[in-house]
């Protein structure tokens, strides 16, 4: 009945920030270390929750390690979920966060999936904007225009009870990193990354996601669980996994992005198509996934587009099967895929059944116009009203 007894909310307007002793050098572009994605910015936002209290006012510290004890919930049982985001540096000097909101509302889900604290999302949005407003003139300077930073949003579960339980106390955190942008050579006037991802599918007894699983949430023990999986493609000289599902097996994702396949109908029609998001929760909803969609209906799909680029584009099912036969009849035009670490990248080849599918970079031009326009909108040669300004100070 007391309003002030009741648990606070996440309140970004209560940010308290700390100095940073010691601000870090920031290191030059081919150092090493960035390819280790270990050089994060000085300064990282955290708060924290218990079920009494609820949010703590947010703080800006020192980037650095965090407390936990040994038992702590995340550590025993993986009660963590996160995103990833990245702030650019535009042609104009300005910072620009890509449909941000989507995130920050999917790491409610991610969090309610795995019995974390809720928060009103438009407040880690702010805390968002705030951890960039402070680092990104140091880090992500305007002379250094198409660059970009990684941000990690993360919760987790600090309950220190070893009892298997809805963990009663835990923390969020803010940081960001450099993330190496992929080298890229031109293809056909455009940029692409140099040789296109290699993929391999799936065994039958490894499965990434299934019904009523976690699938649909960007949880870390979704990563830990893939690694096995990751580790044989790579010893088999391929870049990730294309996750298969079902005896009939469907295509979902391939190692944390999702997948594209462009191809022709038996009759000679483009087709882009996606597997589709279904109540099944076997496919992350990711944010790329989501404008690539947008946006190659916007391009391919009107009746005013040139005849070659002219497709249709849909969400559905797709399986192995269709893509063999597809490529056995020369049908297959390309397949990419996407997320916001790596953007869009060709794939180059499918490993499934111990044979080789062989995939022509290059084949249509749709994979290079649509990373010409997500560019453009992310480094702000073109308006559009999916990026989110971030205001900086002076
Ligand atoms: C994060 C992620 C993606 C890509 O999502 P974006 O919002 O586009 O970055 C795709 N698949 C998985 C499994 C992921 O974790």
């Amino acid at each position: 009945m007391a309003v002030e007894s009741s648990p606070g909310p996440l309140d970004a307007s209560r940010l308290e920030i700390k100095a940073v002793p010691n601000p870090k050098a920031t290191p030059d572009a081919d150092n090493p270390d960035l390819m280790s994605l270990k050089t994060s910015t000085d300064r990282m936002i955290t708060a924290s929750w218990n079920e009494e209290r609820g949010w703590t006012n947010p703080q800006v510290v020192p980037y650095g390690p965090i407390s936990l004890m040994p038992s702590a919930s995340a550590l025993q049982y993986a009660t963590q979920c996160f995103e990833g985001m990245k702030v650019f540096r535009g042609y104009d000097g300005r910072l620009r966060l890509f449909r941000p909101l989507y995130n920050c509302e999917r790491m409610l889900k991610s969090a309610t999936r795995i019995c974390l604290p809720a928060f009103d999302p438009q407040e880690l949005l702010k805390l968002i904007h705030k951890l960039c407003e402070l680092e990104a003139p140091k880090w992500l300077p305007k002379d250094k225009p198409g660059s970009a930073l990684y941000l990690r949003p993360t919760l987790i579960g600090s309950d220190s009870s070893l009892g298997f339980k809805v963990p009663d106390e835990a923390q969020l955190y803010i940081f960001m990193v450099y993330w190496p942008a992929p080298k890229s050579v031109t293809i056909n006037g455009g940029t692409a990354p140099q040789a296109g991802t290699r993929l391999l599918a799936s065994r039958t007894s490894a499965v990434r996601a299934w019904p009523g699983g976690t699938g649909a949430a960007k949880v870390g023990g979704n990563y830990g669980t893939a690694l096995m999986e990751h580790g044989i493609a790579k010893k088999q000289g391929y870049d990730q996994v294309l996750w298969l599902y079902g005896p009939d097996r469907q295509i979902t994702e391939a190692g944390a992005t999702n997948i594209f396949v462009i191809w022709k109908t038996s009759s000679g029609a483009l087709q882009i198509a996606t597997p589709p998001l279904d109540k099944d929760g076997l496919i992350l909803a990711g944010n790329i996934r989501r404008s690539i969609i947008e946006l190659a209906r916007d391009m391919f799909s009107t009746v005013t587009v040139n005849k070659e680029l002219q497709c249709e584009v849909l969400e559905r099912k797709i399986t192995m099967g269709e893509v063999e036969e597809s490529s056995r009849s020369g049908r297959l035009m390309g397949v990419f895929v996407v997320g916001t670490a790596f953007w869009i990248q060709e794939v180059s080849e499918i490993g499934f059944n111990g044979e080789s599918i062989k995939v022509n970079i290059g084949a249509t031009t749709h994979v290079l116009l649509l990373r010409e326009r997500m560019t453009e909108i992310m480094f702000g040669k073109r308006e559009s009203d999916w990026v989110d300004i971030v205001q900086e100070s002076g």
